[in-house]
């Protein structure tokens, strides 16, 4: 399976992914363009925005990543 997950535009590697948010965001500012979208947080303190389906998708490829194949697990040892 890929290991990349299309948002925004942009296609993440999942093992960058530190948290996907649970719920859409909102701020109260009026031009707000990130209103109704999910902010799915990366390595670097960097952020891309996603839509529901988005969102859906990258939860979905995240969770048969992480009980499948991906980064070698190393650091047992602790
Ligand atoms: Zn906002």
């Amino acid at each position: 399976m890929s290991i990349l997950c299309l948002v925004d535009d942009k296609q993440i590697p999942l093992y960058r992914v530190m948290w996907v948010a649970a719920t859409p965001h909102f701020c109260g500012e009026e031009d707000c363009v990130r209103e109704g979208y999910y902010e799915i947080r990366l390595e670097q303190g960097e952020s891309v925005w996603a839509n529901q389906k988005e969102r859906d998708d990258m939860i979905k490829m995240l969770e048969a990543w992480q009980g499948g194949e991906g980064l070698p697990e190393e650091e047992e040892d602790w």
